[in-house]
């Protein structure tokens, strides 16, 4: 399944209830729909809000299930990040006086299996993240 969208907040919404559809056919539980729709939201977010510094842009979003492993792509071809490590530690945020908390990439790494962050400055960020539903 992959879905093409405007980077605006309204599509966060809309990426995370899209996932929830995509997914129901593995019956997740109600712990593992929430800690999908989390992620999905956090990535998104940062897409529209870091990527996109709240402009126009767009936002690719591919899922796949493999047996009962759920794999969500998301991309955005924004600003990147320049040191992705940095970004990925908890309370980390270059967006102090927007009261972002930093938490973004915490969650996303507590909430899925897997999670794996390409990005290129000026280029864009590529998300990947994996987790296994019902096990
Ligand atoms: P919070 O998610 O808690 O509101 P945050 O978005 O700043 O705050 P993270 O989601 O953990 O925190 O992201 C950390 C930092 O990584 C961001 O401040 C930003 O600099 C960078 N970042 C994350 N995603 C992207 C992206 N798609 N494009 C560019 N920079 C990004
Ligand atoms: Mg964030």
């Amino acid at each position: 399944m992959k879905v093409i969208f405007e980077s605006c907040s309204e599509n966060e919404a809309f990426a995370r209830t899209v996932v929830a559809a995509y997914i129901t056919r593995l019956n997740p539980t109600l712990e593992e729909m929430s800690d999908v729709k989390t992620a999905v939201s956090e990535a998104v977010t940062n897409s529209i809000i870091h990527g996109y510094r709240c402009g126009d842009g767009t936002i690719e979003m591919e899922c796949n299930i493999h047996n009962n492993e759920i794999e969500i792509i998301i991309e955005d071809f924004g600003a990147g990040i320049e040191d992705i490590e940095k970004a990925m530690e908890p309370l980390y945020t270059t967006r102090p006086e927007w009261e972002r908390s930093g938490m973004g990439f915490a969650f996303m790494e507590a909430f899925m299996d897997e999670l794996c962050v390409k990005s290129e400055p000026e280029k864009g960020t590529k998300i990947s993240m994996k987790k296994k539903i019902g096990s």
